[in-house]
């Protein structure tokens, strides 16, 4: 591949935002180059263990049911962000989404309606027929296609913000904008020209050494559910060189997942969803908040932060015979045992402790009608914490465990851009040559919270502006 070339885009990247960027860029027309810090076989970054996306339409259509319009949609952002979202961005990203299906099947995508387990998505979420994976390989496939040049195994480390005159902007106290960028290809340094560049690079949260400045060593015991390769190290860079941030730098999506799923890259399966069907204690044998308080996907979000905040950033779930059938299992087998003495000893839990706190619990659950689909009226009384819903006595062996670690989804922090996905500096100017789409910009949309398949929107849609901008700006 020629590095000495000067291409009109470079890509920075390798998942969705990326690929949706580098397509759309050189459909119109600009020579590509695509940079990707992983491996071709790792490529593809956290965008390898999605599922679905996020999808508005106004009747239904091949694989969504009924109608999801623009006001519901912005409803829920509304609701999940507290406020936290840019309102002109969201709406971007919402009626943009609308569009997605057509574009993504002309590349190459293929869907399938929800399935067993998700059916309370089939309105809103289209499901990827092959999950992530197989998204990121026909975008691969068509981005190769086309003509887009790929660089794997190739880390861009910085982006120099050039000082220079640029239209719009006060003379002498800007950025930008860019000309070059520095990087590692396959270990070798190298730098690459470009008329105009997409940082599609994702989030920090794979950077341990970053965590630990919010959350102290306690990071060391976080398990990452998506790529080694978000390391943040583009989004810093920048906002070292003056780029406006957006979204909270401590805060992170987590959940909680099996406690033996690998350091990184575990990925859906390890997630687990019986919180709400039993108790949860920590390390100490001691229940630690009221498991039934709502459903899913409100229940989904908080268990990450809450294990990440007990001793040892451990803690166990705990449920009996009645509950196994009730929720899709982690790839991991439970443990196991007849009685919770044997089950505690199993989960390297202080035998006694266990069994005290779950006789407490016993006691103190009230007569009621299960319902695992509804908020239904099993609850506690005289316990703290109370169990809201679906509280019933852990009596019936075998009993079973599942240790539990918070697993870091993404992290909030960002870039700030406009409506054509240009990064913007701190006085509000944009840097002209530079745009950011995906988990980089999220944080411009999603302030806090999450709405599931959202992250995906985001990303194809800026993906899509960010390429067909920075096309646009290299043939001027
Ligand atoms: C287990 C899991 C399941 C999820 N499920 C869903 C779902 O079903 N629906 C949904 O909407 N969202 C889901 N999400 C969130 C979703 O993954 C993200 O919102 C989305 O993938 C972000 O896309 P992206 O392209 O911005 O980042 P990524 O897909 O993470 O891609 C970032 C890319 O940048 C590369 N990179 C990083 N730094 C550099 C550098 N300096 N130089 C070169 N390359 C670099 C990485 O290697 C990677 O290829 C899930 C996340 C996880 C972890």
């Amino acid at each position: 591949m020629d590095l000495s070339k000067t291409y009109d885009v470079l890509v920075i990247g390798g998942g969705n935002a990326a690929l949706c960027a580098a397509i759309a860029a050189r459909e119109a027309g600009a020579s590509v180059l695509l940079a990707e810090h992983a491996p071709k076989a790792f490529r593809g970054g956290n965008s390898r263990h999605t599922r679905n996306l996020r999808a508005m339409h106004d009747a239904p259509t091949s694989v969504l049911t009924g109608a999801y319009t623009e006001e519901e949609y912005w409803d829920d952002l509304a609701r999940v962000t507290g406020g936290k979202t840019d309102q002109r961005l969201a709406r971007l990203a919402i009626r943009g989404s609308g569009a997605l299906g057509t574009w993504m099947e002309a590349r190459g995508v293929r869907f399938q309606p929800s399935l067993r387990g998700t059916l309370s998505l089939s309105r809103t979420n289209a499901f990827f027929l092959g999950g992530g994976k197989a998204l990121m390989n026909a975008y691969y496939r068509r981005a190769e296609q086309l003509g887009v040049n790929i660089l794997y195994d190739t880390e861009v480390l910085s982006l120099p913000l050039q000082q220079g005159s640029q239209q719009g902007s006060h003379q002498g106290s800007h950025q930008g904008p860019v000309r070059e960028a520095n990087l590692t290809c396959r270990g070798f340094p190298a730098s690459v020209q470009a008329k105009a560049v997409v940082a599609a690079s994702g989030g920090f949260q794979a950077n341990i050494e970053w965590l630990k400045q919010y959350w102290g060593d306690a990071a060391e015991n976080f398990l990452i559910r998506g790529t080694p390769y978000a390391q943040g190290r583009i989004l810093k860079n920048l906002l070292d060189q003056g780029v406006a941030p957006v979204g909270d730098p401590t805060q992170f999506h987590a959940v909680a997942i099996d406690a033996r799923a690998p350091r990184f890259d575990g990925g859906i399966v390890t997630r687990l969803d019986c919180i709400p069907f039993g108790i949860v204690v920590n390390r100490d044998g001691k229940r630690i908040y009221d498991e039934g308080q709502d459903v899913w996907p409100k229940r989904y979000a908080i268990w990450g932060r809450l294990v990440a905040q007990q001793p040892g950033q451990i803690a166990y779930s705990i449920a009996d015979a009645k509950s196994e059938t009730l929720f899709m299992p982690s790839v991991y087998p439970a443990m196991r045992a007849n009685s919770i003495g044997e089950l505690a000893v199993e989960l390297g839990l202080d035998a006694a402790a266990l069994e005290a706190t779950v006789k407490a619990f016993n006691a103190a659950v009230r007569p009621g009608a299960f319902d695992s689909e509804s908020l239904d009226n099993c609850t506690t009384a005289g316990i703290d914490p109370p169990k809201s819903h679906w509280a019933r006595a852990i009596d019936t062996p075998p009993y079973f465990g599942y240790p539990l670690r918070p697993g870091i989804t993404f992290t909030y922090l960002g870039v700030r851009v406009n409506e054509k996905a240009q990064v913007l500096l701190e006085n509000g100017d944009p840097v002209g040559n530079l745009y950011a789409a995906g988990e980089i910009m999220a944080g411009n949309i999603l302030g806090k919270g999450y709405l599931a398949g959202l992250g995906m929107t985001i990303g194809s849609v800026f993906g899509r502006i960010a390429g067909r901008e920075a096309a646009q700006h290299a043939h001027h």
